[in-house]
């Protein structure tokens, strides 16, 4: 059974107004070990003006943390997470590396997502983007950028939804066919095993999707490269979806062959039976 969300948000995010301590009492109410908080960081996210910076502020996250951590020991093991914004564009990358090499060397953490929220100067979820992308190279580049993302910064242990871009295609079928991106795919891998870092699987596409966060070839394609590093999240921006179809992800993984999911704690993995 698996009992540590290692993927979600508070108020801390632009996009959630759930308080910590309600995803705490929901993670302890779902008989939870660990929760691993994961709030935003998008440095230079490029649409603030809609939804927000995307920028939290760091020591009054930690400080929320701590209180909470006191609050609830013995209750639940609390872990210091964040999720990072990574960007391929070249002109942002030395300014991005050094903004999170200084932030991950000044805060304890326990565990750190890497994700691509933008690309092209525009989040994949936005009509923006699409408006210069045909669907084939949408898809193509936003693999791309895991590939570069994944060896041009070091500051990160997993990461995020990585194809959670199909839910934003504009198509009426939201899906995508692994074999028409299986080199970008495989790029993307090997950057990241190149790296030691892993994936997770993100339950969230299981609201729209048949499947959680990547689809089974990715995730089948993974573990034939070497992968062991597997965490599992529920992306909740609110309390109701903490933990969600984790029964689910169970299943999941062990039909692509894996009997561990992974933690985190202080940006080292542990490995916990399935
Ligand atoms: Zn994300
Ligand atoms: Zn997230």
């Amino acid at each position: 059974m698996i009992t540590a969300d290692f993927h979600n948000h508070t108020s801390f995010s632009s996009d959630s107004t759930a308080p910590m301590e309600g995803q705490i009492r929901q993670a302890i109410s779902l008989g939870f070990t660990r929760l691993c908080v994961t709030d935003h960081m998008d440095r230079h996210y490029p649409n603030p003006i809609d939804k927000g910076s995307f920028e939290l502020e760091p020591d009054a996250y930690f400080d929320s943390l701590q209180t909470l951590r006191a609050r609830y020991r013995g209750q639940i093991e609390l872990l210091f997470g964040i999720e990072f914004g990574l960007r391929n564009e070249p002109h942002l990358k030395e300014e991005i590396l050094n903004f999170y090499q200084n932030l991950e060397a000044s805060y304890p953490f326990d565990f750190i997502i890497g994700s691509t929220h933008a690309l092209h100067g525009a989040d994949p979820a936005s009509a923006e983007y699409w408006e210069s992308a045909t669907l084939k190279d949408g898809l193509r580049d936003y693999f791309q950028s895991i590939a570069d993302n994944a060896s041009w910064y070091p500051c990160f242990d997993v990461y995020g939804h990585l194809d959670y871009i199909v839910r934003y295609v504009p198509a009426e079928v939201k899906d995508y066919c692994y074999e028409d991106y299986r080199e970008r795919i495989d790029q993307a891998l090997l950057a990241i095993l190149n790296a030691g870092k892993g994936i997770e699987v993100n339950t969230a596409g299981l609201k729209t999707l048949s499947y959680p966060h990547p689809k089974k070839e990715i995730l089948m394609r993974y573990r034939e490269l070497g992968g062991e590093i597997v965490t599992v999240g529920s992306d909740a921006h609110a309390p109701e979806f903490l933990g969600y179809q984790f029964n689910r992800a169970e299943e999941y993984l062990k039909e692509c062959g894996f009997r561990y999911y992974t933690v985190f704690k202080d940006r080292k993995p542990i490995f916990e039976k399935l």
